[in-house]
């Protein structure tokens, strides 16, 4: 099947290549050609494995043996067999994407893109070995390492600002088993890293190196087309649980940071699954509120740091593939992502706007609200939600109260409550005294809610890697690798 730049049709790619390369050659991103025909009432029947396979094989079809790879990713690696579990809580209900192995959102996509990327490889007689590089504020580096080490043809490399990240994240990348996997410490912040790694990139271009550059980024659609799954998971929950009729639609609160999540939940629509409206959540950190609410995108504006650090983000990437999708319009996109880029913002089109405002909405939530929030959710409903997930419930919260849509709420949550203890225990009132792991316990003794075992078990394991480096050294350490 033929994909191609959202920035151009004729670079093109098959979806073995698309995988292999992640980012087009002109810096655009990936699409396929047309949404293939899909039978989504059948796709529904099967497990949440079956799911995942249907849903590859049509999107993916260049890449064989879909079933085995999905069964090689996701088997006894999540916590419930049907990797992302739907729970009732209030008028709402809780689409759980955090019970895989580093309890982060991200392990849904990160354990299939590790067997997407070797099959692809594979299928393309490509033997020199792939280096993923990755910079990371926290969790997508623990969720690539987990997905990555020891497959074999693949190494990964993970750069996190030292003292930048939380101390269980921290421990989480130190502690990473596995003879294919390096972790280091940048001195400088998250964007330093980040600009290390592009810089990384750059100065590889052309060079000859023993290894291919990779990146496990959601701009690779390898990493976004395995969360389509869980909207048809969530929706087949709620038929099972009586609560539709098949054909019903459904409405989709998603935390969102850089678009990957709900886009996905938007392809789920184009094959065909009854999703009403996508409800995109932000945290203080509102370009994409403005965006949807009025069409202009601006990101000259600072960067917050918030109690929902996965989505303090600026430029949300996968955007510029709904653009292309609801405009079909290459030019479009490709002066917008321009305009982007000099300009620092962009303004769509009046009939642009009114596709994206048909199909989206968009709320955002400060702290305070999130805090408000887990605290009401826990003493009232008795649900335990991180900030993210938080922040996804003010926005379905604010959806109903101001369009009075009663059909029912799919609340996305993304990260684990133990992933941001001191932020949880805070809004529930709890003593937020001691380390990081006095706070885990504390908040597990206050409520009950297990603490997942992944993160009980990493205080004393053996740190590995424990290596700091300047930012200017970053290449150097890469190609001694
Ligand atoms: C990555 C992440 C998000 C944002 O997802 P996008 O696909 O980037 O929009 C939200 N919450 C958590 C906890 C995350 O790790």
């Amino acid at each position: 099947m033929q994909y191609h730049s959202t920035r151009n049709e004729t670079i093109r790619a098959d979806s073995a290549q698309a995988v292999l390369e992640g980012l087009a050659p002109d810096g655009g991103l990936y699409m396929p050609q047309t949404i293939p025909a899909f039978d989504w009432q059948q796709c529904l029947q099967g497990s949440s494995q079956d799911m995942a396979t249907r849903i590859l094989s049509a999107l993916l079809p260049d890449i064989p043996d879909m079933p085995e790879l999905v069964r090689r990713a996701y088997t006894g690696k999540f916590e419930t067999e049907d990797l992302t579990p739907t729970v009732p809580v209030g008028d709402f209900r809780v689409l759980e994407l955090f019970r895989g192995p580093t309890s982060a959102f991200k392990d849904v996509a990160l354990s299939m893109l590790p067997q997407l990327l070797t099959a692809a490889k594979k299928a393309k007689g490509m033997d020199e070995d792939i280096l993923i590089l990755t910079a990371t504020s926290g969790d997508t580096g623990k969720a690539a390492l987990e997905g990555f080490h020891d497959v074999p043809g693949v190494r990964i490399c993970v750069f996190y600002p030292d003292g930048g990240v939380s101390q269980v994240q921290r421990a989480q990348m130190v502690t990473q088993e596995g003879n294919n996997v390096a972790v280091c410490a940048v001195r400088g912040n998250f964007d330093d890293a980040q600009t290390g790694v592009k810089n990384i990139f750059a100065a590889c271009q052309g060079r000859e190196l023993p290894f291919r550059l990779s990146s496990a980024n959601s701009i690779n659609i390898g990493r976004l087309a395995p969360q389509i799954m869980y909207y048809f998971r969530a929706y087949r929950d709620l038929l099972d649980a009586g609560k539709i009729a098949l054909g019903d639609q459904v409405n989709f609160s998603v935390p969102t940071g850089n678009f990957g999540d709900i886009l996905a939940g938007y392809l789920a629509k184009g094959l065909g699954l009854p999703v009403g409206t996508l409800i995109c959540a932000s945290n203080a950190n509102n370009v994409l509120t403005d965006f949807i609410r009025t069409g202009t995108y601006d990101r000259r504006r600072p960067l917050l740091k918030t109690t929902s650090p996965s989505m303090d983000i600026l430029v949300s990437s996968n955007l510029e593939r709904l653009l292309y999708l609801l405009s079909g319009d290459t030019k479009l996109v490709a002066s917008l992502m321009e305009k982007l880029n000099k300009e620092g913002s962009y303004t769509v089109p009046d009939e642009l706007l009114a596709k994206i405002q048909a199909q989206f909405w968009a709320a955002c939530c400060d702290d305070g609200r999130a805090a408000e929030i887990i605290g009401r959710v826990y003493k009232e409903l008795g649900y335990l939600c991180d900030p993210h997930t938080a922040s996804g419930w003010a926005a379905a919260e604010d959806y109903v109260a101001q369009t009075g849509d009663s059909r029912p709420m799919v609340v996305l949550s993304t990260a684990s409550p133990y992933k941001f203890p001191a932020a949880v225990l805070h809004a529930i009132g709890g003593d937020i005294s001691g380390s990081e792991y006095d706070q885990m316990r504390t908040l597990s003794a206050v409520t009950g809610v297990p603490i997942p075992k992944n993160l009980a078990s990493l205080q004393g394991k053996p740190e590995k890697h424990t290596g700091v480096i300047d930012k200017d050294k970053m290449l150097e350490y890469v190609l001694n690798l």
